[in-house]
């Protein structure tokens, strides 16, 4: 059986692939992409039909970060020209969230820049929460805050959240030259405190940061151990003013065979294709809607999407539909173990992610493997090659955010 034959009858199983399946992926050919996506999609559809779902972020805080994160235009030292705010009030982020949600989203994603957040950030957000909440009591709330204390997950858990999001970004031998001011393992310890309290673990990765592609199989399968049940795929958007700004080395292409790796090793998990979707992906985005099941819609953080109809007619326009809000996002075995993670029956962790039953499913480490670099490898060293853009900067692709939250226009949605 070859390679896609194999991965598709893994993923209508629910079974995770073999690191070197997960490699052989992203080494496929432009020749072989279409059967790529095909056997994605066939593992897509089965665990979650033609639905797509949508989520809208509302930035509660912009800029001002004292963390040193390299890809990031809210850094410590960014000279990136975004919006910058200090909170949002309640009723504000309300508004924002009630147009994204009269767009089509089914979940709100409240970020705020920073390391962690105070107690009283806690009480800023469970307010904000309350407000939207008040407005529509069936919308997901998704919380990104940073770090977390102690108890701060379980307060956000009574106050209403529905998950946490705090991504891994990229593999544990690279992050240390990605940013300096935390550690690979405070973000697990995040993910594992919000899982812990009942939260839903929303985590993933940044691809596009010069990574080779076994940093990205370390990050994806360490997503999938740390039992996250949605997965959010970055694509670089390389700031003017960030220390990444150069890194222009993604592909269509690349992007693509990215999504299908993340979907075989994640063949039941809310796969979402987040911020760079325009800029990376570009014409080739309803095919990326054959692989994930989930999108951001309108604009990101800090940097304009496409417009929200836009991202609507495309939907419908590739066959999709939008996920509505009385649908169940994951499938029944997967909702049924974080509805016993939030009762606290049970680790949290899906069954097939964890061998060894309710230990501490975070902490398994990989081997490193051949190869792998201690800092990120030069872009040339992807499977694409170099800026296998025809080595183009596109700076005209990246277009900050000037409406919505924290700005006197509407939002996007
Ligand atoms: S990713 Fe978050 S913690 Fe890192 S610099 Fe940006 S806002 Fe700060």
């Amino acid at each position: 059986m070859d390679l896609l034959d194999t991965l598709t009858a893994k993923g209508l199983r629910g079974e995770v692939p073999t690191r070197e399946e997960a490699l052989a992926v992203l080494a496929t050919t432009d020749d072989e992409l279409l059967d790529v996506v095909a056997a994605a999609g066939k593992v897509r559809r089965r665990w979650f039909g033609r639905r797509v779902k949508l989520n809208y972020l509302v930035n509660l805080k912009s800029g001002l970060c004292p963390e040193d994160c390299s890809y990031c235009s809210q850094r410590l030292g960014s000279k990136a020209e975004i919006l910058k705010y200090t909170w949002l009030k309640p009723d504000q982020a309300a508004d924002a969230a009630r147009a994204g949600v009269a767009g089509g989203a089914k979940r709100v994603c409240l970020v705020a820049s920073g390391r962690g957040p105070t107690d009283r950030d806690i009480d800023r957000v469970t307010d904000t929460m309350a407000a939207i909440k008040d407005a529509d009591p069936e919308v997901e709330i998704c919380v990104c805050l940073g770090l977390l204390s102690d108890n701060q997950a379980e307060r956000l858990k009574a106050a209403g959240a529905d998950a946490y999001n705090h991504n891994l970004n990229t593999s544990e031998n690279t992050y240390g030259a990605i940013t300096k001011t935390h550690t690979y393992a405070d973000r697990v310890d995040t993910v594992q405190k919000a899982h812990g309290a009942g939260l839903s673990a929303c985590s993933g990765l940044i691809a596009g940061m010069g990574e080779t592609d076994e940093d990205l199989v370390d990050v994806v399968f360490a997503l999938r151990e740390l039992g996250s049940d949605s997965v959010p795929v970055n694509f670089l958007i390389p700031f003017e003013g960030t220390p990444l700004a150069k890194e222009w080395n993604l592909t269509p292409q690349r992007c693509l065979r990215i999504l299908a790796m993340v979907r075989f090793v994640n063949p039941d998990t809310e796969v979402r294709i987040a911020g760079g979707r325009e800029v990376h992906l570009r014409t080739m985005q309803p095919l990326g809607l054959h692989i994930a099941n989930s999108i951001f819609l309108g604009d990101y953080l800090t940097s304009e999407g496409q417009a929200g109809q836009t991202d609507l007619d495309m939907i419908k326009d590739a066959g999709f539909e939008v996920e509505g809000a009385g649908e169940a996002t994951l499938p029944r075995h997967r909702a049924d173990v974080a509805a016993a993670a939030a009762t606290g029956s049970g680790c949290g962790t899906a069954a097939s992610a964890c061998g060894s039953g309710c230990g501490p499913c975070g902490g398994h480490e990989h081997a490193p493997l051949a190869g792998t670099a201690s800092a990120p490898a030069p872009a040339s060293e992807g499977a694409d090659g170099a800026n296998s853009a025809n080595g183009e900067l596109r700076d005209d692709l990246v277009k900050v955010r000037r409406r919505g939250a924290g700005t006197e226009l509407a939002p996007n949605a």
